[in-house]
């Protein structure tokens, strides 16, 4: 589903991004007031209704006395409302015990049902404002639930404080207790904190968020420290088998996903989903179908996440995924390149050659040059990522000065971590190795900071700073 918040920041850009939904998406149009629908709000629902097959127009329940205008939005193809409506705090101290089927605002309750009985035609949805004696607005969703509603919009505003977490939790609790299993509660999708609202009020009832999709095992690269494809990896897993790979492993190191059942998953995705990912145990950008796959998420509105070493992409892949861009991270690479020179990269993949640094390169590079030709910034943003190994810790400056070159936005220096035996030499140890290392990441950090680029896991730099050089700032 493409939420949108129309009426309140509506421009041209707003309209043209409903061409990205599918038929089977849900459109959420936000407008001020249905009695004083403006020529635009007409223009976007209107268009709305033509990509999706369910728009939903919210608007302020006083307003479903205005029959004519309702009627309208039937003409225009809307089949969803939802009603923008606040409870009555006091009620509850007038109302019967709680858990009683009288309990819940029943003013609402019975406004909202007999709006449902006279428009049958439309599916119809409460977008609550909340106030903040929120006691009475669980029975009221209990109520709504039973006769049939199976999702409603919270409004809170702005970061979530102490108090309404705890008033939310307890709400949340009181669904659960009531067997609102099929419920969800969305908090607003155009609050941009309303990841940050589901995790800290506990929220089970907001639907899917974030999606992780394993399309390809298959690899051609020799990275040290993968457990797969790292030739102490290899070695590992042949000296079984008599220094061969066992059938079963080269099966596993061929699989994929096949590729309807991938179109399947995401045009399966329920519209609470913010961001896909896609991996596997080897690259997934070796799927043949792996840029089909990112077109089809991005056509359903959500964000997309790839880890990648970006060898496999070429110009017309670039022109593709630079078309299904946008602001920030709504596409983003996060490219395993792990060295800033080709010497390094060698040495850390060293079936790869320096070829393959000079493609990966220009690959990051021609990203970049789109997104900057382009007039409005839009394109695809990547992290460049350097997983930190005894072989590359002391060269941690080269890697941020290929990032800047690269014009990414992000730096990951991403500790090793240690799955096998086999991969606790390339862990870094020992106090000398440490603080050089310390010394290279603070450089690193530094230069990129100083350069304009974000530093993933900072804290873990922070850390090794802390350790190893005695100071905390980055
Ligand atoms: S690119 Fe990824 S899957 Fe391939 S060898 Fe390196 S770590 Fe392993």
């Amino acid at each position: 589903m493409q939420s949108l918040n129309l009426l309140e920041r509506v421009d041209l850009e707003a309209v043209q991004g409903l061409v990205y939904l599918k038929p089977t998406e849900l459109c959420y149009v936000r407008v001020a007031s249905l009695t004083k629908l403006t020529s635009i709000d007409s223009v976007v629902i209107s268009e709305a209704v033509r990509y999706t097959s369910k728009t939903f127009v919210s608007f302020p329940i006083e307003e479903i006395n205005n029959p004519e205008k309702i009627l309208s939005l039937l003409k225009l193809g809307v089949n969803g409302l939802a009603l923008r409506a606040s409870y009555e705090d006091k009620k509850f101290l007038h109302h019967e015990r709680r858990g009683s089927e009288r309990s819940g605002d029943l003013d609402l309750i019975a406004k909202v049902e007999r709006f449902r009985r006279d428009f049958p035609s439309f599916e119809t949805v409460v977008e609550f404002q909340l106030l903040p004696d929120m006691r009475i607005l669980a029975p009221t969703i209990v109520r709504l639930y039973e006769d049939g509603m199976r999702w409603v919009v919270l409004n809170a505003e702005g970061e979530p404080d102490k108090l309404r977490i705890s008033g939310f939790r307890e709400i949340f609790e009181y669904l659960r207790i009531r067997g609102c299993s099929y419920l969800n509660v969305y908090f607003p999708f155009w609050n941009r904190q309303f990841r940050e609202w589901d995790i800290k009020t506990q929220n089970t009832f907001s639907g899917l968020f974030e999606v992780h999709i394993d399309i390809s095992n298959r690899c051609t690269h020799s990275c040290t420290f993968c457990g797969l494809y790292g030739p102490a990896a290899l070695e590992d897993i042949k000296k079984d088998n008599g220094g061969k790979l066992s059938s079963q492993v080269n099966e596993f190191m061929k699989m994929e996903i096949d590729s309807e059942h991938c179109y399947q998953i995401i045009e399966s995705l329920p519209w609470s989903v913010n961001i896909v990912q896609f991996g596997g145990a080897g690259d997934p950008l070796m799927h043949r179908d792996a840029v089909k796959f990112i077109t089809a998420v991005r056509s359903r509105g959500f964000k997309v996440s790839v880890l990648s070493n970006m060898e496999y992409l070429e110009e017309e892949d670039l022109l593709e995924l630079h078309r299904l861009g946008g602001r920030q991270d709504d596409l983003h690479f996060i490219a395993n390149v792990s060295a800033g020179t080709p010497e390094m990269y060698v040495k850390t993949r060293p079936r790869q050659t320096d070829k393959t640094f000079d493609k990966v390169s220009s690959v990051l590079d021609r990203l970049s040059t789109l997104r900057e030709s382009s007039a409005d910034g839009r394109g695809v943003f990547f992290t460049v990522m350097c997983v930190v190994t005894t072989i590359n810790c002391q060269s941690l400056l080269d890697v941020a000065k290929l990032a800047v070159k690269l014009r990414a936005q992000k730096l990951w220096f991403k500790p090793m971590e240690l799955h096998a035996s086999f991969q606790a030499p390339l862990i870094p140890g020992g106090n000398e190795m440490m603080r050089d290392m310390a010394r290279s990441l603070k450089e690193a950090a530094d230069y990129a900071l100083s350069h304009g680029l974000e530093l993933e896991q900072q804290e873990y730099c922070e850390q090794i700073f802390e350790r190893y050089l005695g100071e905390i700032h980055v």
